[in-house]
């Protein structure tokens, strides 16, 4: 990526052109940082009502362009429109979350007359902006996940400097021209379609004191390494598994197992990869989950029947590949599945593999899945936390006891009752524990991770 030159970015599904941008010069790069910097002395004091007011807009305008923004989607990210068309909605929600969670961003009033000294004193805890965000998105919910970072940037009175996945920067840009038009300032939000090397340097940059990533868990703690004295949040991968109990509706589990393991090809942080089936009902749930998977259209995502389009590139969908059948040779069977066009990887369903076997122990971020028995839920959750990552998991049951013992007991950021781990509010908080991150999302939460407290103790005279 030569700085200053045009870039085409191009379909992962056929090649034709998505879309071209200006890969930014060095010059273009600083004035953006400077910009930021200059500007955060207006937005940090920008009013509550002006602030809500953009948010709002943007979320209007989300919904206005839903279309334009799926068939985006469906060119720059290969997701099918139906996805694209719920990506945009979500980003709209998440938009409508940061303006309802900044009107409750209160400060604290303490009561500090604790001894004789202090008596009639009292304090004001407030929350203020630290300062320009530096937001790296990933890949696989290019608009989303961008809007993670901005909405809740705009509720703290926080520029943003964004640095999208190479392949995925035409949603940030639109969604830039959105909110400039809404009102927020030109230098308070640069979208910059740089190379990640490139971007280290803005990681390491002293004027950028927050960086958000969200992305890989190798180049995540890397970056967090470069830089230990910045607020460093970091949204990472996982492995996510699903518990299904046999008194839960084995049904309703298969078929939320199936589209919680293939939407978006598997490419979700929270994708199903691993679930594990109480052994009496382990050979029905298998049988229905194969059943499933063969309604699932792959193809071209711009037909609006596909349910399952092409992964990010032929490379990837090569490594899955690789992985799957590395998993058969130690002895697993294929249930479903595994053929390969290009980047198009026909939904993988295995069953009798090992916690060792990549597929189960790496992120795969493909659309496979694993399907093995267990016979009690101790041993199950066992298995779950047997794994370096934790963003997410699920059980499906229909008793509090076993709940109660899935949310104790699971090491992860979040356990999901009766439904897949790949279900997600966007207002909710969102993270990981191990190598799955640090630190949270969901507007309310990304707000305090953008700012720091300040406190004002008062004497009276
Ligand atoms: P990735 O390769 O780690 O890239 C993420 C972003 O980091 C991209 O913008 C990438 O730029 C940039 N980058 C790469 N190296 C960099 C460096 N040295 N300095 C600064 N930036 C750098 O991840 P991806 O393949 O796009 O996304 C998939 C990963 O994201 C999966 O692991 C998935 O689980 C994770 N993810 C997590 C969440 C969550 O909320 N927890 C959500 C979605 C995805 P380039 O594109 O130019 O390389």
């Amino acid at each position: 990526m030569t700085m200053g030159s045009e870039r085409v970015i191009r379909s992962p599904y056929d090649g034709r052109e998505a879309g071209r941008v200006t890969v930014p010069s060095a010059g273009e790069v600083e004035s953006a940082v400077a910009g930021a910097r200059t500007v955060f002395g207006t937005t940090r004091r920008m009013p509550l009502y002006q602030r809500t007011r953009i948010l709002r807009a943007v979320a209007e305008s989300l919904l206005a362009r839903r279309e334009d923004l799926a068939r985006t989607l469906a060119d720059e990210a290969a997701k099918p429109l139906r996805f694209g068309r719920i990506e945009a909605e979500r980003a709209a929600a998440t938009f409508h979350a940061a303006a309802a969670a900044a009107e409750m961003f209160e400060g604290r009033v303490l009561s500090l007359d604790v001894n004789p000294d202090s008596a009639g004193r009292w304090g004001l805890l407030r929350r203020f902006p630290i300062g320009p965000v530096l937001a790296i998105t990933p890949f696989n919910f290019p608009l989303n996940l961008t809007a993670h970072k901005v909405a809740p940037a705009i509720a703290v009175g926080a520029p943003v400097v964004q640095k999208p996945a190479s392949q995925t920067p035409l949603c940030a840009l639109a969604l830039r021209e959105m909110v400039l038009e809404a009102g927020w300032p030109e230098e308070a939000y640069s979208v910059l379609p740089l190379s990640g090397a490139v971007a280290e340097g803005l990681v390491r940059d002293p004027r950028l004191p927050v960086v958000s990533f969200t992305g890989s868990a190798p180049v995540g703690w890397r970056l967090k390494s470069l830089v230990p004295r910045k607020r460093v949040g970091l949204e990472l991968g996982g492995n996510a598994a699903a518990i299904v109990h046999e008194d839960a509706d084995i049904e309703d589990a298969a078929a939320r197992c199936v589209g919680g393991a293939f939407a978006f090809a598997g490419q979700s942080c929270i994708s199903l990869q691993r679930a594990l089936v109480h052994e009496a009902v382990f050979d029905r749930f298998q049988k229905l989950v194969v059943q499933k998977a063969a309604a699932w259209k792959t193809g071209d995502p711009r037909d609006e029947t596909t349910l399952l389009g092409p992964m990010i590139s032929e490379e990837d969908a090569m490594r899955a590949q690789e992985w799957v059948n590395e998993a058969v040779s130690g002895g697993a069977s294929l249930l479903s599945g595994g053929g390969r066009q290009g980047a198009l990887l026909a939904p993988v369903i295995l069953t009798g593999t090992e916690p060792g076997a990549r597929v189960e122990c790496e992120e795969i971020f493909a659309p496979v899945f694993t399907v093995n028995p267990y016979s009690s839920l101790a041993e199950a959750i066992e298995r779950v936390n047997g794994s370096r990552y934790g963003l997410q998991a699920a059980v499906f049951t229909r008793d509090l006891g076993r709940i109660h013992e899935a949310f104790e007991s699971i090491e992860t950021g979040g356990v999901v009752v009766n439904d897949s781990p790949a279900w997600r509010a966007d207002k909710m908080p969102y993270g990981g524990v191990k190598d799955s991150g640090t630190g949270r999302e969901g507007p309310a939460f990304a707000m305090e991770e953008f700012t720091e407290m300040k406190i004002l103790s008062v004497r009276l005279p």
